[in-house]
């Protein structure tokens, strides 16, 4: 490892081994961001050390498919940077940070070019032109792709390029605490998955990607032990504030069928080349909700078009909605969309191009995460800075598909730049033994425990609440009730009953997952309510429409206070180009 600096010593409490190294920056996270921060550093010479808890050819990232926004206008000449930051400000319902979308926007060009330097192969039209195509709400197509493996094909390039440059990476490292002293970081704490020897790791800057919470609701997009959280924990217990936790965006369509494969995503791009939703009695629904875009709407007005269609009872016998592209060439599909194709053939033995797919709302992205400064991405503990899912300030209300991985790429540049700066002008750095032995003891008494209750049925708990209290729909009555069975989860949590073996850690890791998903529910819990209106993502039953006095951002603290912070104004030729700043909301339906 890069810049192991002492020798292995095994802990009087624990007698576990308990290694040290050092890094000029720590990077916590193999996903797009993680990865293109490390990038950054290392081409500027700093010594980086990137860690994560799966292997980093299986970070998350590789199931983003649909592809990448950067206005290129390479198939619409009439496209620019404004009108892609006007598209995001307007689907965001105006509560994303004008200054991160503005620079999230300019910079999606040459983040793309970036990515192609290093190799990544997208799609391209005979000239040689770089093939856009559209999203659900771009005013443009700018959206470039790799049929339907984009994200496997960024990971890919980052991967390589990662290596070529000399980052160190590791994929064993479950990073269990930031270490602070006096509000600024030197390090990190973890375990080894694999063996339990722990990992105390100094560094003068840490940069935190470690993803979102959307695992913790029953229907998920994420797979199993992704996106539980940890990154909010993490940061929280630095010393962070979090943002936007109640905007979660519940993607339209996951599959309901076979039960173990629920929540998987169907990939926006199959509305995007055409697809046609119906409901069980053959309804075209989308023109009730949205005449003009149908299938094309925004993802939370399709969201709640599917919810409200199986609500109310016109869903199909597993109960979900009718996804049918049964009407386009099959040569066609099977060219452009292989992986729903392959998905669909694995997982329910159906053939996508003859047969509908059946298709539910999905928990999918994490909009609201770990407070930033609009333009460094620093938090509020010096020294550690925050990209990708794991960030807030770029989508809002609701995201724009194809926005995560330019914010992924950009913003993972630029915290290399800022934490690279950071490490370059430090005089000083305390490593503060106190805070090392807290993290220590954390880890001991969590193995040293001993109880009746295991980790496995205590997620289950957590995601069961969340989707029946917290999920598309919500209410104050609900929301209260979610928070009254999460005390109660939280209480059994206390008697866990941690047992690593043969095969690894995997049930320690577990438990700190559990812990980083009961934080993030309850934060997600906590502004849900507090936001008293109905906006994006979020929809209260009790609250049908859009209060103009919660035009903010709520901002969360670990003690349960919600603050509102005032959102700066986008320039007026962006408001402008958004067609101003009115929102139409014909077409949404509450159950
Ligand atoms: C099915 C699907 C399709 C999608 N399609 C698109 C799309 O077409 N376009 C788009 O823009 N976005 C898409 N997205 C969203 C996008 O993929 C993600 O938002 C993005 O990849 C997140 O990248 P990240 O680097 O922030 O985090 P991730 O890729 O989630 O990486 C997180 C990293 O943190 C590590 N980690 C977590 N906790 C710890 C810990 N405690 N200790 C150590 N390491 C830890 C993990 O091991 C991992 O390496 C899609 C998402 C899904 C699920």
């Amino acid at each position: 490892m890069t810049g192991v600096n002492a020798r292995t010593a095994p802990s009087p409490r624990t007698h576990v081994e308990e290694r040290r190294a050092a890094a000029s920056v720590i990077v916590i996270g193999t996903g797009a961001a993680g990865l293109r921060a490390a990038i950054g550093l290392a081409e500027r010479g700093v010594q980086v050390l990137c860690v994560g808890k799966r292997r980093r050819d299986d970070a998350h990232t590789v199931l983003a498919s649909g592809g990448i926004n950067a206005a290129l206008a390479t198939m619409d000449p009439e496209d620019s940077w404004e009108q892609h930051a006007a598209d995001t400000l307007r689907e965001a319902y105006w509560l994303a940070d004008p200054r991160s979308v503005e620079l999230l926007c300019r910079e999606a060009p040459d983040a793309i070019e970036d990515l192609v330097r290093y190799g990544a192969q997208f799609a391209r039209e005979g000239d040689g032109r770089l093939t856009q195509r559209y999203f659900g709400a771009h005013r443009w197509r700018r959206t470039c792709f790799a049929g339907d493996y984009t994200g496997r094909e960024i990971q890919r390039a980052l991967v390589r390029r990662a290596a070529e440059v000399g980052v160190t990476m590791r994929d064993d490292v479950y990073v269990t605490r930031l270490l602070v002293h006096e509000g600024r970081v030197f390090g990190v704490y973890g375990f080894d998955v694999e063996d339990g020897s722990r990992w105390v790791i100094v560094a003068d800057a840490v940069v935190l990607a470690a993803g979102g919470h959307t695992r913790i609701w029953r229907r998920s997009s994420s797979r199993r032990d992704e996106n539980t959280g940890d990154a909010m924990r993490l940061a929280v217990e630095a010393g962070c504030r979090l943002r936007d936790m109640e905007f979660v965006q519940f993607h339209p369509t996951g599959m309901v069928f076979p039960e173990e494969s629920a929540g998987t995503l169907v990939t926006e791009a199959v509305r995007g080349e055409g697809g046609i939703l119906r409901n069980a009695a053959g309804e075209r629904f989308m023109e009730r909700y949205d005449p003009k875009r149908l299938e094309l709407s925004t993802r939370d007005r399709v969201a709640l078009a599917n919810y409200t269609e199986i609500a109310e009872g016109r869903g199909t016998q597993h109960g979900g909605v009718l996804l049918d592209v049964s009407h386009l060439d099959r040569e066609m599909l099977l060219r452009r969309l292989p992986r729903m194709y392959r998905q669909f053939i694995d997982l329910a033995m159906l053939d996508i191009t003859t047969t509908p797919m059946e298709v539910a709302p999905t928990a999918h992205y994490s909009m609201g995460g770990v407070w930033v400064d609009a333009e460094t991405h620093a938090t509020d503990v010096e020294g550690l800075y925050a990209v990708g899912e794991c960030a807030t300030g770029v989508h809002g209300a609701n995201r724009l598909g194809g926005n995560s991985l330019t914010e992924c790429v950009v913003f993972g540049r630029i915290v290399g730049d800022e934490a690279a700066r950071w490490a370059a002008n430090l005089d000083v750095q305390v490593r503060d033994r106190a805070a090392i032995s807290a993290a220590r003891e954390e880890v001991d008494e969590l193995l040293a425990r001993g109880g009746e209750e295991f980790p496995r049925p205590l997620q289950r708990a957590v995601r069961d609440l969340m989707s029946e209290c917290g999920g598309v729909v919500r209410s104050e009555d609900g929301l209260r009730e979610g928070l009254t069975r999460l005390d109660e989860v939280a209480a059994r949590a206390r008697a866990i009953e941690v047992r690593p073996d043969i095969a690894g850690y995997d049930d320690l890791a577990h438990a700190l997952d559990l812990h980083g998903s009961l934080l993030a529910a309850r934060a997600t819990l906590e502004c849900a309510l507090e936001r008293r209106e109905t906006r994006g993502a979020h929809n209260r039953r009790d609250y049908p429409d859009q209060d103009p006095g919660l035009q903010v951002n709520l901002v969360w603290t670990g003690d349960g206070t919600v603050t509102h912070e005032p959102i700066p104004q986008a320039s007026p030729e962006i408001v402008a180009l958004a067609g101003g700043p009115e929102l139409d909301v014909t077409g949404r339906l509450l159950e």
